[in-house]
């Protein structure tokens, strides 16, 4: 499937190969490379895009150095650079069809996903650290030493920032980063993933269109093991932001030793998702199976455990297999697709591969399993799939799957279900399902967990904080607290006796 003419991205998409964006402008690759970026639904090249390497990100770097520098962005009036971040977020709702077309290209995702989700919250992600550009505060402290002093403290830009992104949610987990990285005033290079750079080069041009100096903000699309793993070592760079798998963002740390730069992580996670037998079964069953299949599965915190009270197990599992069954698998560029194709034929390889070790397992399957066929054929897709009768122990109910595929496991008893819901290496999120008021607390309490549904599930506001326990990472991202992640303190203290 060749893409329709009539698309709103088309015009774009026929400007290629797409350049990196390096010191406001729009270059080829140092040694000239290119690399495709893959439609999931049909397997067919997209688009051409120049691949950023090590020469790249030293480019990328040094720009964004130079920048930030010379002061032209951090030393701009708190009020000219909020208004410019808050244009970024009206140029993203004003080519919102753009950007959604463009992610479920790249990434496979249902166009109306990305309408209702990726790209608004992008944009309010802007708009709400374009309000905090002025509210950048410090404190004063009394002091008991010896003498008079004022002591007060400055938050600072930590300087030039490298944002490592992954695919899932390619404008959104940028914007994650780019908005509070710029608001506290540093120096920026992104790095989105190989499997899905188009809508971070998109981004780069509305910044540019909003006026945001050269060099503050740069994009180098490329390979983790080359570009990724430059910008993760580079002297010169002072924070690294990644999201993305458990298993990179160790890499990452070890990276970043060489000039002990401050790193935060959101990684993987298996979270719980729990019905007690109290709670409203229907919308249980329906935040079940948006927990695990919207977005493919693809998300951090996909609800993958499903822990459902003995007595509305069967009839839960029954709903949600149906539901299940009847989902309409297609493009992600079809209104009429519920579910597109995962990300890559590494993804499809992957997520196959979990199926059939949750079959050798012992696991019930009790729907999907399978690929698509027939017109799907030559996609990635995988039909939605849910195990049952999982044990806690099994591979599937253990290791981060990043697709449709749900392990549902039964529970006595709530004291039963915290410490089964907790035996994870990861500790993301979870979802609680009851209409106990009393329980819905004493177990999001109990859950070591970053983030506690209760009664909903993948509620994500750029007010709320994001990131998790254990293996999920390091530090919170989004409201206030990412203020943090991109800003030194500094003390200031002044003899006044
Ligand atoms: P996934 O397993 O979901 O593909 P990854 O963690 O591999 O997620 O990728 C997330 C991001 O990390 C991508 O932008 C990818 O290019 C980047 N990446 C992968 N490997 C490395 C690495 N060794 N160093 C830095 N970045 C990397």
């Amino acid at each position: 499937m060749a893409i329709a003419e009539d698309l709103e991205i088309a015009r774009y998409l026929k400007d290629q190969p797409k350049k990196l964006f390096i010191g406001g402008r729009w270059v080829e690759a140092a040694s000239g490379k290119t690399f495709d970026s893959i439609n999931p639904a049909t397997g067919e090249i997209l688009a051409k895009v120049a691949e950023g390497d090590r020469e790249d990100v030293d480019r990328a770097v040094k720009a964004a150095r130079a920048s930030f520098e010379a002061g032209v962005w951090k030393d701009l009036p708190p009020s000219e650079r909020a208004k410019m971040l808050w244009k970024v977020g009206d140029l993203i709702e004003e080519r919102v069809l753009e950007f959604a077309q463009l992610d479920s290209l790249d990434n496979g995702k249902p166009i109306n996903e990305a309408l209702l989700f990726d790209a608004p919250i992008a944009a309010a992600t802007f708009r709400y650290y374009a309000g905090w550009v002025t509210k950048l505060q410090g404190e004063t402290h009394q002091l008991s030493f010896p003498g008079r002093y004022l002591s007060y403290t400055l938050r600072e830009p930590v300087g030039v920032v490298g944002a490592i992104v992954p695919w899932n949610f390619p404008l959104m987990m940028a914007s994650w980063k780019v908005a509070p990285a710029l608001a506290c005033g540093n120096s920026m290079i992104l790095k989105p993933a190989e499997e899905t750079p188009l809508s971070a080069l998109l981004l780069a041009e509305i910044i540019q269109e909003a006026e945001i100096p050269a060099g503050v903000f740069n994009v180098v699309p490329g390979f983790g093991e080359t570009a990724g793993a430059r910008l993760a070592e580079h002297p010169d760079v002072d924070k690294i932001a990644f999201t993305g798998s458990t298993e990179v963002g160790k890499k990452i740390v070890q990276a970043s030793t060489g000039n002990l730069k401050r790193v935060s992580l959101e990684l993987g996670g298996k979270s719980p998702n729990i019905v007690f037998a109290d709670a409203n079964l229907q919308s249980a069953a329906s935040g079940a199976f948006m927990g695990i299949f919207v977005n493919q599965g693809e998300v951090c915190t996909a609800g993958s455990r499903l822990f459902v009270e003995e007595q509305v197990y069967e009839q839960t599992l029954e709903e949600l297999t149906k539901t299940a069954a009847d989902i309409q698998l297609g493009p992600g560029i079809d209104f009429m697709t519920q579910m597109g194709p995962l990300v890559s034929q590494a993804q499809l390889d992957r997520v196959m591969g979990y199926i059939t070790v949750g079959n050798e397992e012992g696991a019930r399957l009790v729907t999907g399993g399978t690929r698509a066929d027939g017109d799907l054929a030559n996609g990635y897709f995988v039909k939605p799939t849910i195990f049952a009768d999982v044990k806690g122990t099994m591979r599937i109910a253990q290791e981060e799957i990043f697709g449709p595929v749900l392990a549902a496991i039964p529970f006595a008893s709530e004291e039963e279900l915290v410490a089964k819901a907790n035996e994870s290496m990861y500790g993301l999120a979870a979802g609680v399902w009851t209409q106990d008021v009393k329980r819905a607390h004493r177990v999001a309490h109990a859950l070591r967990a970053g983030t506690v549904w209760v009664n909903c599930y993948n509620v994500a506001d750029p007010a709320n904080p994001w990131g998790g326990y254990k293996q999920s990472g390091w530090g919170r991202e989004l409201g206030p607290y990412a203020l943090e992640l991109y800003t030194e303190l500094k003390n200031v203290i002044l003899d006044i006796s």
